[in-house]
């Protein structure tokens, strides 16, 4: 593979699948599994490891906030999600908007949740936590019973589940044996059965004392980290942190390397310079320690590590160059295991995976193939404000300034296109010359069939994307929101989302005529579009070419025509038939250009902005008929 950066992580999905397989060969028939997604899936990214959870058959998500979880649900989740740390008062309405299921242990939170549930008018889910003697949060077992009477009191909750936490399943047989039976005694003390009782995480499962449960948490084990000790042959890592050599130099017997003379040469050698730091998540107390996996050898760190750069002792390694890659944490050979680099300062795996999982680019990978990446620019802008929300709130400030003063509009406007193409986030791939033609046929009850050409220039920015037709507003919502989705339509809620209701004739990128796939679930049809050459045209700017057929409702009476990106030089164009008589465009522009050009002839209406003019998100055309 052919990466050119400082430092990357690759997650082998094909490795979490086989990792799961394994975890889930020591479950019972009646048991399933819960995948813990918490801090970005152990800085392994969230979306995907949900995603790929769920298509091994994961019933439940679970995070540690709400913030997690609402990600999540934007990122098009809608699988179950347990919110497994205790939420603030504050969170109430978000958790039940966002259909989340919260871990409850006080009542001040369940009388809010309640209350928000009854406001929609639907039963809250909720998760009771107990306390078996980890002493973190949790209600005690003797307090249970009373708690549980309190909970029944409020009518929009349902105990759909119960569950605590052990101290130390993977070391400490005779706690945890302890905290299993008082769990045990508790539950089967109980009148009630929620549909979910869970008590184990990963290890456990591996100890055996998740007898109880019908649900079992994993984590750590399923991003192949050996908690236990004995499984390093069937556990591998999903991770891998890894770089290439910036220089190598020559030093001499007596000469010192790094910060504080931590390290001397013991005789003449070579050394090489690695460009990561401890500010990369590779951790300071690694210094003097650690190994890397470079050229089929394991080589030391040398010296201390840096905010930027490690060096590592080449001296036993014939004829490696600079650029050579090397493998910090993951890859093949054992010492480079997290858990095992983790042991040499006392640390912890959990730890690691998640201070160098924060920062580093991510590849993900499938049978050595890369999927996609996840760069680093685009991760923080979403994480801290969701992009598309941001940049409707820029707009919309630009736009109020611009009816006061055409100069201060004019700044502001010219302010946002800095910020955000040049400075904050270089992966706004904006749209040129774009142009979507909506063309309608004869009615046919009730319904226009209607032809949609969507017709632009873009660099690709992956191998696939997704065409997407949602059945409601809330699903169309989340479509905005990903990154990956190309095209929507919102299906008129009087027809049935199928194959017939909502088709794809043709997707070409530079050309090359994709390959679609379908599929469908509860609200949506989502098409991916895919072609192994589109592999080869990223980066670059293509002619991209999307030919829908839908249908249109006759009595809406208006059809409207947004624009969602970015986008500079647009034309919307909508044919019609001759018994559609008295078409009218109505059209709201903000950009450069507040009215475009208009051509109106029979059955056919044209707007069109002057070449290279910008146009923001949300511009567009209403057409009345
Ligand atoms: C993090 C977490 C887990 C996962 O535990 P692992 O040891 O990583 O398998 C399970 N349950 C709860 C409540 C957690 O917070």
């Amino acid at each position: 593979m052919e990466l050119h950066e400082r430092s990357w992580v690759e997650i082998d999905l094909a490795v979490f699948r086989e990792n799961l397989n394994f975890l889930k060969s020591f479950l019972r028939e009646d048991q399933g599994f819960l995948q813990v997604v918490k801090a970005d899936a152990y800085g392994h990214g969230a979306k995907e490891i949900a995603n790929a959870a769920l298509a091994e058959g994961a019933k439940y998500l679970g995070v540690a906030n709400l913030d997690e979880g609402s990600i999540l649900r934007r990122q098009g989740i809608k699988a179950p999600i347990l919110i497994l740390s205790p939420s603030l008062p504050d969170e109430a309405r978000a958790i039940v908007e966002n259909s989340l299921t919260p871990g409850v242990s006080d009542l001040q939170l369940a009388r809010l949740l309640d209350k928000e549930a009854q406001r929609l008018g639907i039963t809250q889910a909720i998760h009771i936590k107990l306390d078996t003697g980890m002493h973190r949060s949790g209600i005690r077992l003797e307090d249970a019973q009373s708690f549980l009477s309190e909970i029944a009191k409020f009518k929009h909750l349902e105990i759909e589940g119960i569950f605590s936490h052990f101290s130390a399943a993977e070391d400490d047989e005779g706690f945890s044996k302890a905290q299993e039976e008082g769990f045990t005694r508790l539950i089967e003390s109980l009148d009630i059965k929620p549909k979910y009782i869970h008590l184990a995480n990963s290890s456990a499962l591996i100890k055996g004392y998740a007898k109880a449960c019908n649900l079992v948490r994993f984590g750590i084990m399923s991003f192949g980290i050996d908690v236990i000790g004995n499984l390093q042959n069937k556990l591998l890592p999903v991770m891998s942190f890894k770089s290439t050599l910036s220089q190598v130099k020559r030093i001499k017997k007596g000469e010192y390397v790094g910060y504080k003379l931590s390290w001397q040469a013991p005789r003449d050698g070579l050394y090489g310079i690695i460009p990561v730091g401890y500010a990369d998540g590779y951790d300071f107390m690694l210094s003097n320690k650690a190994v890397v996996e470079i050229a089929g050898h394991t080589a030391p760190i040398i010296g201390r590590i840096s905010m930027d750069m490690s060096t590592v002792d080449l001296s036993s390694i014939p004829d490696v160059m600079p650029d050579e890659e090397l493998c910090l944490l993951g890859g093949k050979s054992k010492e480079t295991r997290a858990e095992n680099l983790s042991a040499l300062y006392d640390g912890s795996a959990y730890e690691l995976l998640c201070q160098v999982g924060r920062r580093a680019k991510r590849y993900y990978l499938m049978k050595e193939q890369v999927l996609h990446s996840a760069p680093l620019a685009r991760r923080d802008f979403i994480a801290s404000d969701f992009a598309d929300s941001k940049l409707s709130r820029i707009i919309s400030q630009a736009l109020s300034a611009r009816l006061r003063s055409e100069e201060i509009g004019e700044m502001v406007y010219r302010e946002i296109l800095r910020t955000l193409i040049f400075n904050q986030d270089r992966d706004v791939h904006y749209r040129r010359n774009f142009r979507h033609l909506v063309r309608f046929d004869e009615a046919e009850e009730g319904y226009y069939p209607a032809e949609t050409v969507l017709t632009y220039d873009k660099v690709l920015d992956s191998d696939y994307f997704i065409v997407a037709c949602a059945a409601s507003d809330e699903v169309l919502r989340s479509y905005f929101l990903r990154n990956d989705v190309e095209y929507r339509w919102l299906l008129d809620s009087g027809l049935s989302l199928s194959e017939d209701t909502f088709e794809i004739s043709s997707v070409k990128v530079g050309g090359i005529d994709l390959h679609t796939e379908i599929h469908s679930g509860e609200g949506f049809l989502e098409i991916r579009c895919h072609h192994p050459e589109l592999a080869n045209l990223i980066g670059k700017e293509q002619e991209f070419e999307i030919r829908t057929k839908t249908f249109y409702p006759a009595d809406s009476h208006q059809l409207s025509v947004f624009i969602s990106d970015l986008t500079r030089s647009v034309e919307i164009v909508f044919e019609y038939p001759a018994s559609l008589k008295h078409v009218e465009p109505v059209s709201i522009f903000s950009g450069q250009e507040k009215n475009p050009a208009m051509s109106i002839e029979e059955g056919r209406i044209s707007l069109k902005t002057k070449e290279d003019q910008w146009v923001f998100p949300l511009s567009g055309v209403v057409f009345t008929y």
